[in-house]
Order: C-alpha cells, then structure tokens, then sequence
C-alpha cells in the first residue's frame, strides 16, 4: 500500500477483483542459465526509510522490511538467469529523500529504472484492509499499457502458486510507478499485512524466498510466454519488452 488514504479503495478493488485465473501450461523457454540474458530489469522494494508502508495487525512488522528481502532475493534469482537488474533501493531507506512528497519519492523510484534502461519495472509491495479477514495476491497494470497488462498477468500466475490464498487477479491502476514508467510495469500486492494468516506466511524467510521465485518465474514467463496449443505453431516466441 502506498497511502493510508487508498486503502479503502482498493480494498473495493480487491472484492470486485476476485477471481479465477486459470493456470498456465508448464513453460517452454531456452533451456540453461541464461535464458533472461541480456533482459534489463528494475524491482521496486516499496517504501523504505521514513514511510515504511502497512504494517501487520498482530507483530507489527512493517510492508517495507517484507519488500526489501524479497526484492533482494528476486535479483539474485534473476542475475543467476543472466538478467541485468537493479533495485530502487538495496536498504532500509527513502530514495529521494525522508519525508519527501510522494511525486518526489515515487518519481526518483521511475528515474532509476529510466537511468538502468530497464526493459521492465516491478514494484512489490503488501496489502491492507480494514476488514482483517480479506486476503489474496492482486497484481496491478497501467491500464493503457497492454505490455504491462501481460507482465501483471504472468507475475500473479506464478505469485499464486506459492500459497493457497485468494487470486484476486489482475487489475487496471493509475498508481504513479505505473502511470510513469516507459517501460512495461506492474506492481504486486503480495497478500495482505492486515490478515493475521497472510501476516504470518509473510514474515517465514522461506515463504518470502518463495515469493522471489514465483517474481524471477513470472518476468521469464513474459519475457518467453509459456507455448500454447495452436495448430500448426509449435514452441514459445519471445515478445518484444
Ligand atoms: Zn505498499
């Protein structure tokens, strides 16, 4: 979550947007190490420093010391495919400045992206409502950007994978990350800090590993899109970035 004053917001956004989303067929992609080689990526740990997001109901950890573990262990997975990737931030810090606007703090977010050339941008972040018993993955996309909409589409096909919680599947955002960003971007609410079950599941090291691997699977599901039965076509093609 961003601000507090949007919670409620997309707290309705996340009822309506439940959903169904089928699983993807086992991926065909470039066998080896390197099948992201080349590919340029910006992960975005939400918050930091002077705004440390939601936080949980029961312990009180905060959406930014889940972001940053989960960011860090995302880039490593996805240098080990060959990805160039940087991170808004590698610690507990605002990237702008403390207590800069939001504009001021997300737009220094977007420049490093712009700075790395970045094919993609993924902001991570965590959920909250007011209603402790909500719960799920939702995964966010600039609604004008049919890239961004794919790379939404494949990062939650992978996150809900990893636990058995709500897929409250895809959905249109003017969030300023996405609004802003050249590139394809999308951004992810893994689970909710106000659900004491999700919570829980997200403060486990293994379970944030977890959430690493379902990111670093999704962006290589975008960048070679799992092969689908067609007559008369066989294998996956690479989609332009
Ligand atoms: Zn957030």
């Amino acid at each position: 979550m961003w601000k507090r004053g949007i919670i409620a917001a997309l707290c309705v956004v996340a009822f309506l947007g439940a959903a169904v989303v089928q699983a993807r067929p086992p991926a065909s992609r470039p066998a080896g190490k390197a099948s992201l080689a080349g590919v340029r990526i910006t992960l975005d740990p939400g918050h930091g420093g002077s705004d440390p997001g939601t936080h949980g109901k029961v312990t009180g950890i905060y959406e930014k010391d889940i972001t940053l573990p989960v960011a860090l262990k995302a880039k490593a997975l996805l240098e080990a495919k060959g990805a160039i990737v940087t991170l808004t931030r590698t610690t507990d810090r605002d990237v702008y400045g403390p207590l800069a606007t939001a504009p001021q703090e997300l737009q220094a977010r977007v420049n490093i992206a712009v700075q790395h050339h970045a094919d993609l941008f993924v902001s991570l972040h965590a959920n909250a409502c007011a209603d402790t018993k909500v719960g799920g993955f939702t995964s966010y996309y600039f609604p004008q950007s049919a890239r961004g909409k794919a790379l939404a589409q494949a990062l939650q096909n992978r996150l809900v994978q990893t636990a058995n919680r709500p897929d409250r599947g895809i959905q249109p955002a003017g969030f300023y990350v996405l609004k802003y960003s050249p590139m394809p971007a999308a951004l992810v609410e893994m689970l909710f800090l106000s659900n004491p079950q999700e919570e829980a599941l997200l403060r486990q090291k293994p379970f944030q590993d977890k959430l690493a691997n379902a990111l670093a699977l999704g962006i290589e599901d975008y960048v070679h899109p799992p092969a689908r039965p067609q007559p008369g076509r066989k294998g996956a093609t690479r989609t332009t970035l």
